[in-house]
């Protein structure tokens, strides 16, 4: 990775895949600062002072208030970015085209000084290392990596659709908002076309791409840490393993994440198949048969 740039670790994918848990487990390595969503930290973060991984909130947090600190970023320009990085979600794939041409525009420069501002007020908080960045959002990675302050590497986690299915599921059913308008064929389509964009991406990327499943990370953590920290630029860090499957997991500085942005001391890494027990097998197929020629390539079917 480049020594005068900021050097990112982008995990993206498709949202219910396991990136939280893996940001999670990277941030315990020597040499990664786990930052979660970037993407949603001036919304989440600067506006609404949520509660951080740490316990306090947002302002408070000894990381956080360090980095605002640093950043010199006042409250209405940090609204201002909010507005305009929400519209880097997947869902608005299909009109990136007029987000095309909106940069042409310059719409977006105050956007893109904002975010190198924190990107380097994080390394500089990180002590020079590597900030890991969950914000999954394929747009938002391709707006990190043209600005020439950063050095982003892509590391795209992918899930059996028919659990990313079940998870939602299971959300859904929580009565999270975010998630009542989900359905089969929806999810389907989104596993579909974020995957294989982001895929497609990466190849423009070269070696600064690499794919990897949810299953194999919880299934060995071991060699799939090693291998990413030596994506990531730092391959003699020591890894945060108590055994096998086991994680030492200290607090972590994150304002949006899964329910698993609280845990901490050690923590199993257990593979969330529960969709194999659970899911109706007519469900399961429909799925399977929507997601086919991608879930072969992915080791899925
Ligand atoms: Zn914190």
């Amino acid at each position: 990775m480049s020594e005068n740039a900021v050097n990112v670790l982008f995990v993206a994918g498709v949202e219910r895949s396991g990136t939280t848990i893996l940001h999670n487990t990277l941030s315990q390595v020597d040499g990664l600062l786990g930052a979660g969503e970037i993407q949603q930290v001036f919304r989440h973060g600067y506006v609404q002072d949520r509660e951080c991984g740490c316990g306090l909130a947002f302002r408070q947090c000894e990381v956080w208030s360090r980095v605002i600190q640093r950043a010199g970023i006042g409250r209405e320009a940090a609204k201002d970015a909010a507005t305009y990085a929400g519209l880097f979600a997947n869902r608005y794939i299909p009109s990136s085209r007029l987000r095309g041409a909106a940069y042409s525009e310059n719409r977006f420069s105050s956007l893109d000084d904002r975010l190198t501002r924190l990107y380097r007020a994080l390394r500089d908080v990180a002590d020079g290392g590597t900030i890991v960045d969950s914000s999954k959002q394929l747009l938002y990675a391709m707006t990190l990596e043209r600005l020439p302050a950063l050095d982003v590497r892509v590391l795209h986690l992918t899930r059996d659709p028919r659990g990313v299915q079940f998870s939602i599921l299971g959300r859904k059913n929580m009565g999270h908002r975010h998630y009542q308008r989900h359905n089969a064929i929806r999810v389907a389509f989104v596993w579909n076309t974020i995957n294989s964009s982001i895929e497609r991406w990466g190849g423009s990327l070269g070696d600064r791409y690499m794919r990897l499943t949810y299953e194999d990370f919880v299934s060995s953590p071991g060699p799939v840490l090693k291998t990413v920290a030596e994506f990531a630029g730092i391959p003699d860090s020591e890894l945060p393993l108590v055994d096998a499957n086991t994680i030492r997991m200290s607090p972590v500085h994150i304002v949006t994440g899964s329910h698993h942005r609280t845990e901490t001391g050690t923590v199993s890494l257990r593979l969330d198949d529960k969709w194999r027990r659970e899911m109706p097998s007519w469900w399961a197929c429909a799925i399977k048969g929507m997601c086919l020629p991608l879930m072969r390539r992915y080791g899925y079917a």
